[in-house]
């Protein structure tokens, strides 16, 4: 096995070599004229000239060796469904599911906004998009109409692909009315193809609404060719949560993507053709669409697709999805396995998991006692990965399928290979080499394929959000503040942002303080996150109303918290809905006028503000302790 710091280092020193051999991964149309162009920085163009597809990467060409081979396992504990789509099925799926898009007049470079639960219809639309070259932009099926039409606006979608609705623990989520508020809020003139489920009774809009069993059948036998893109043509946007209230539509392309994809698959993950990935996340993330649908299947795996709570019917059926169909590769994120530690140990010693060869876990830190917990009981190693919706694909982690290096409790571990990393000074732009010393975790440009190609429609912002946070350089920020040991191992500690992560989904505290603010009766709010057993942190809402806390009174009071409750979950789903709103009479501000929501943060959280010179008011500390204990 080549050192892991030799391999890093060629992917860094010997980009083109590196990456070129990683592209032989995949299948390409017509040949790439430059591996890297890198001449518009930041905007990285890989393999320019190659026409290649994403969706014959992931279907077409498997079915030479493996037309009958598993692809797609879907399990709904919610709905008791559970069906097997082999790879020469889903060819087959995903064609109807393209000629219908094509039916309702969606063409090459249109985008197809899908808002839809777990189902296999979802991935057999995301793919449908990849094959004629359209651009998916899938929203997480949690949100509710206010943010998904904010998404609808921003990507002017031709088609959205949608469901009667979703259930979560044996409640029916409906999903069609939200959409259809979310329709007339955003006056999009969209086709809607809309997937009945049985679920919840659906109004449709004659003309609009387009019924997906009727067309299914229609187009039977359908066949839709892979339209073959550029590697720079863009494959999907996925909106992501940024320190303002507007969302950022990142945008990825598609031969860099495949070729990232198709590599982390051996490198990182060590996984080969014909084993079986289970991700439990959703396609509504990020870690979804690189690892239940695209990822598994570039690889020639077979990807399992659960719909259910980790906890239902019992703590026990993840392990007994992953004996069942024999799974290879479990991927995770660590709040899910903190709401299975409470339940019995014994659970996960119920089952054979000798297929099973590492559990994943992403998208939050991962603490010690979790990691130990899940390690001990499964008997498999646990391997962190730290990322990014922007990244698409591991930015540290250990890469399993080149280095033996062990792993490090609290540490995700070294900089992926294609990742030129470094540690700054987010006030003086000076880099941090000494082992220890705290800095914004950035990476230096180019940033490796895979990774975001802009937001959406927003070049500047691209720019500025990214490129220029760090005084002097020209490096991509990630936002995170982390520190590096001697070994090279990195540490993540927390968000140097307004982004908070709740039970490893980011939300920006700007959205939520948006909604809030929008309520007649509130003056001020400001939303912090905060420290979370369960979900790592929570929302707390700060509220100054309009008429004073002894004009409104216990009653008044309990209303305005319901009302404030109740329109966050209208605009942006529960998900967003802070655990409390306390309401005060003042907000810690500097004397200019700028909140400190540190202050608030480090309060709720029992710890000393630190330094309160700037503040206008130090009573308001005193006030805002005593609003916490009421
Ligand atoms: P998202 O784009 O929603 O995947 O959120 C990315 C953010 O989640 C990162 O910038 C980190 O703040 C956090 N994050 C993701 N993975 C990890 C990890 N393994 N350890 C610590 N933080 C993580």
């Amino acid at each position: 096995m080549v050192a892991y710091a030799d391999f890093h280092r060629r992917s860094l020193v010997d980009r083109d070599g590196f990456w070129r051999e990683q592209a032989a991964l995949i299948d390409w149309h017509r040949p790439f004229d430059s591996v890297c162009d890198d001449s518009r920085a930041p905007h990285t163009r890989w393999f320019a000239g190659g026409l290649t597809n994403l969706c014959h990467n992931a279907i077409d060409r498997h079915l030479a060796e493996r037309a009958d081979q598993p692809a797609l396992i879907y399990v709904s504990t919610e709905t008791g469904q559970e069906q097997t789509y082999t790879y020469a099925q889903m060819h087959d799926e995903v064609q109807r599911m393209a000629a219908i898009l094509q039916r309702l007049g969606v063409g090459q470079g249109d985008r197809v906004l899908i808002y839809m639960p777990m189902v296999p219809q979802a991935a057999f639309a995301m793919l449908a998009c990849a094959r004629i070259g359209a651009l998916h932009s899938v929203v997480f099926g949690g949100f509710a109409a206010g943010s998904l039409a904010t998404r609808i606006s921003d990507a002017q979608p031709a088609a959205i692909v949608s469901a009667d609705a979703g259930s979560r623990g044996g409640k029916i989520v409906p999903y069609k009315p939200m959409l259809d508020e979310a329709l007339a809020l955003s006056g999009s003139a969209a086709q809607v193809l809309l997937v009945d489920r049985g679920l919840a009774p659906m109004s449709r809009m004659p003309g609009r609404d387009h019924d997906y069993a009727a067309l299914r059948d229609e187009l039977a036998g359908a066949e839709v060719a892979c339209a073959w893109v550029d590697a720079t043509h863009a494959s999907y946007t996925l909106y992501t949560s940024g320190t303002t209230g507007k969302p950022k539509g990142v945008q990825r392309d598609t031969g860099g993507y495949a070729v990232a994809l198709a590599a982390s698959m051996r490198h990182i993950f060590d996984a080969r053709a014909g084993q079986v990935f289970f991700c439990t996340s959703d396609i509504g993330w990020v870690v979804g669409h690189s690892y239940i649908v695209y990822a598994p299947l570039i690889a020639g795996m077979a990807t399992l697709m659960y719909e259910g709570l980790p906890v239902n019917p019992d703590a026990g059926i993840w392990w007994r999805l992953a004996e069942r169909y024999r799974v290879t590769h479990m991927f995770s994120a660590p709040t899910a396995i903190r709401v299975l530690k409470k339940h019995d140990a014994a659970l996960l010693r119920e089952y054979d998991l000798s297929s099973l060869q590492r559990l994943f876990l992403a998208g939050e830190p991962l603490d010690e006692p979790t990691a130990q917990w899940i390690g001990e009981g499964l008997g498999v190693p646990v391997v962190d990965n730290y990322w990014q919706t922007e990244t698409g694909w591991p930015i540290l982690t250990i890469a399993q399928g080149v280095d033996s290096s062990p792993g490090r409790l609290g540490s995700p571990g070294f900089a992926m290979y294609g990742y030129d990393a470094a540690l700054f000074d987010p006030a003086s732009g000076e880099e941090l080499t000494e082992p220890g010393q705290k800095g914004v975790l950035a990476l230096k440009g180019p940033l490796p394929p895979g990774c975001l190609q802009t937001l959406w429609q927003d070049d500047a912002r691209f720019e500025a959000t990214y490129w220029h946070s760090i005084p002097g350089r020209q490096v991509y920020s990630t936002f995170d503040y982390a520190t590096r040991d001697a070994d090279g191992y990195y540490f993540i500690l927390g968000r140097a942002d307004d982004v908070i992560n709740v039970a490893g989904h980011r939300l920006g505290t700007r959205e939520i303080e948006e909604s809030i603010a929008g309520h007649p009766g509130v003056a001020e709010v400001a939303v912090v996150g905060v420290q979370d057993a369960i979900k790592g942190q929570a929302a707390l809402a700060f509220v100054v109303p309009r008429r004073s806390l002894s004009e409104l009174g216990d009653t008044g009071g309990s209303q305005l918290v319901r009302e404030i409750g109740a329109r966050v979950d209208g605009h942006l789903g529960a998900l967003a809905r802070p655990r409390a709103v306390h309401l005060v009479s003042a907000l810690p501000k500097t004397r200019s006028g700028k909140m400190l929501r540190r202050v608030i943060q480090a309060i709720c959280e029992g710890r000393e503000p630190g330094d309160l010179t700037t503040l206008e008011d130090p009573a308001v500390i005193e006030h805002l302790r005593a609003r916490l204990e009421a």
